[in-house]
């Protein structure tokens, strides 16, 4: 007579109730379980099943309806795979400690461990009602004028239509028993209850309120998709992220954002909208909104609160529709000052000395896309900024606008190309010229001649390091002496992860990580490293924001005559290193590690590593902590 519940302890209430109704035997389950064993990735049972063919999708979904009564939110989650059997314990732990009895499933959307979107597509799996959005479906409005909005509100549901075996009604919650009967006495005891986000109900009902929906269908009202529109953007916004993703898929428009250099998931919505969105997303931004089949491009200005955002958008064509991206550009928040960009203080000191205070002469961040290299030349800018100096840029685009100085997009749509520009901007009378990225011979040339008239030029390139920087520019058709003369340094970059401060912990290094790094034990003696547990904070990955990290080589007599004597780059390194201070990008990321403020494990990920770093304590004198 206990089978039954064995079943249920060993393998979970979905499969106990799977083997209950029949649709699967005893003896099939013990072999997926063995399968389930074997797997090197841990997968949940009722995959394994499904993909033995054992059961079908439906066995599944008839199961859970025929039991809802007796299925538990929690654990359901974990059998469907949804969340880890860890998450779930970490939610029960809270639930036990809060003095609110608050229902679980609360509490998991509060941690971040699932979206209110996805616990509320489980309820409709596990209770057996449509999950539907009221917002993009056609109301009835007859129905909605048979009470007064407040009675919606109050009872949280919307009519939707009349089907033909009753009124389908969309609750946020269809197992309460106050909101069926305020339902039931307004619409009589022939209503199809299907569930609904809280949120949705609300909007729509004060949408309707408005007088916004008097058009029939609610999925061409043009107010919801700019309001829908509007806020992605802002929600980006508020998240801090770079990028937005809009993407569609199959069953679903996927949205994203990049955060911290990492996507992570903001929303899906319905695929209907998908058109609706990319059409509203194309009138902003001025592109062919009859072109589906092509690549296109565009910008948005848009007002945020006062604030004026930019953003570079690219429409891609794919096989489900348009995928879209959205950069955030421009975001003053973002604009660091020198002393906050993340150097260490002798290392600060020497580039603002020996580099961007001299009188004339080519500065030069580089790095990979996404390496932060374009604020630091704004960061750069507003030191430099005053009323006594003339500042001129050529970018593709345009950033970050900062005022007080001369700041050209490049367009070549209407041939305002980087060469036409480079060609004037000298005439411009500039003290400072910023040129948005050495890209060919032509704009190395430009650089490095107005250097020589005495301006001071601010640029990016595109290398690992900085001797490869400077390796690159002496491939480039010029001559050794006039870049031995004219460059006055070159800043390699790259952005870490920093650790989440509301999670982090001590961490030791292990033997493993210490001869990754090319130490042993000793070397780095004194060091305080640690990593992030994972919160809901920074959504369990353990980092939040991002420091950046430093190469600074500076030409100084000893690198000028190697870069005459056309050493290599290895012995350019070597004796920039010895002779010159050179910390390099892996050693200065060692040295952020030590200090606890990223993992080993960025560094590792993130860093090249060409030599074996000195000695923390060492490495410590030199940058002056
Ligand atoms: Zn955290």
């Amino acid at each position: 007579m206990n089978e039954p519940n064995a079943v249920k302890q060993q393998y979970g209430e979905i499969a106990s109730i799977l083997v209950d109704s029949g649709f699967l035997t005893p003896e099939k389950l013990k072999y997926a379980a063995r399968i389930q064993e074997k797997l090197s990735a841990p997968k949940p049972i009722i995959e394994v099943l499904k993909e033995l063919k054992y059961i079908t999708e439906e066995q599944i979904k008839t199961s859970i309806r025929k039991n809802r009564l007796n299925m538990r939110i929690g654990s359901l989650f974990v059998e469907l795979g949804y969340i880890k059997e860890e998450n779930l314990q970490a939610a029960f732990d809270i639930q036990k400690e809060s003095k609110t009895k608050k229902k679980i499933g609360e509490i998991l959307i509060e941690q971040n461990y699932i979206s209110d979107k996805k616990l509320t597509e489980v309820l409709s799996l596990q209770l057996g009602f449509d999950y539907i959005e009221p917002e993009f479906m056609e109301i009835d409005l007859h129905l909605f004028s048979k009470a007064p909005s407040k009675w919606f509100e109050t009872y949280h549901f919307i009519p939707i239509q009349k089907e033909e075996n009753g009124i389908l009604i969309a609750f946020s919650d269809p197992l309460d028993p106050k909101d069926i009967e305020g339902a039931k006495e307004v619409f009589g005891e022939n209503i199809i209850p299907a569930i609904a986000l809280k949120e949705s109900i609300v909007n729509t009902i004060q949408k309707i309120q408005k007088g916004a929906k008097t058009r029939r269908s609610i999925e061409m009202d043009a107010d919801s998709i700019i309001g829908l529109t509007n806020t992605i953007i802002m929600s980006a916004v508020e998240e801090g992220a770079s990028d937005i993703h809009i993407e569609p898929m199959i069953d679903r428009l996927r949205i994203r954002f990049r955060k911290d250099g990492v996507l992570i998931h903001y929303k899906d919505h319905s695929p209907e909208i998908a058109q609706a969105i990319t059409s509203r997303l194309k009138i902003m931004c001025k592109a062919d909104i009859a072109e589906r089949r092509r690549h296109q491009g565009g910008r948005i200005f848009f007002d945020h609160g006062g604030e004026q955002l930019d953003l570079r958008v690219s429409f891609y064509a794919t096989i489900h529709g348009e995928k879209i991206v959205m950069r955030l550009l421009n975001r003053q928040g973002q604009l660091l000052e020198l002393h906050k960009i993340g150097m260490y203080p002798r290392m600060l000191e020497r580039f603002r000395e020996e580099a961007l205070n001299r009188p004339s002469g080519v500065v030069i961040i580089t790095g990979p896309t996404g390496s932060g290299k374009t604020s630091t030349v704004y960061s750069c800018i507003s030191y430099l900024n005053s009323p006594q100096v003339s500042i001129i840029t050529a970018e593709e685009p345009v950033e970050y606008i900062i005022d007080g100085i001369a700041q050209c997009s490049i367009n070549p749509k209407i041939n305002l190309t980087f060469e036409e520009t480079l060609r004037h901007i000298v005439r411009q009378d500039p003290d400072i010229i910023v040129i948005g990225e050495i890209r060919d011979n032509y704009s190395a040339d430009v650089a490095v001649h107005a250097a020589l008239t005495g301006h001071k030029v601010l640029t990016t390139f595109h290398t690992e390091d900085s001797i490869g920087g400077l390796v690159r520019l002496l491939s480039m058709d010029i001559e050794a002496f006039l870049i031995s003369s004219t460059v006055v340094c070159v800043v390699a970059q790259r952005l870490l992860r920093k650790i989440c401060p509301n999670c982090e912990q001590q961490h030791r290094p292990s033997p493993k990580e210490l001869q990754r790094l090319g130490y042993v034990a000793k070397d780095i003696l004194g060091g305080n490293f640690k990593k992030g547990r994972g919160c809901a904070i920074c959504r369990h990955t353990g980092y939040l924001g991002r420091i950046g990290v430093f190469e600074l080589l500076i030409l100084d007599e000893i690198v000028r005559n190697s870069i005459l004597e056309r050493k290599t780059s290895h012995e350019i390194r070597a004796t920039s290193i010895e002779s010159s201070n050179l910390i390099t990008l892996f050693e200065d990321g060692i040295v952020k590690a030590a200090s606890g403020v990223t993992t080993i494990d960025e560094v590792l990920r993130t860093l090249p590593c060409l030599q074996k770093p000195r000695s923390l304590s060492t490495l410590r004198r030199l940058v002056g902590v």
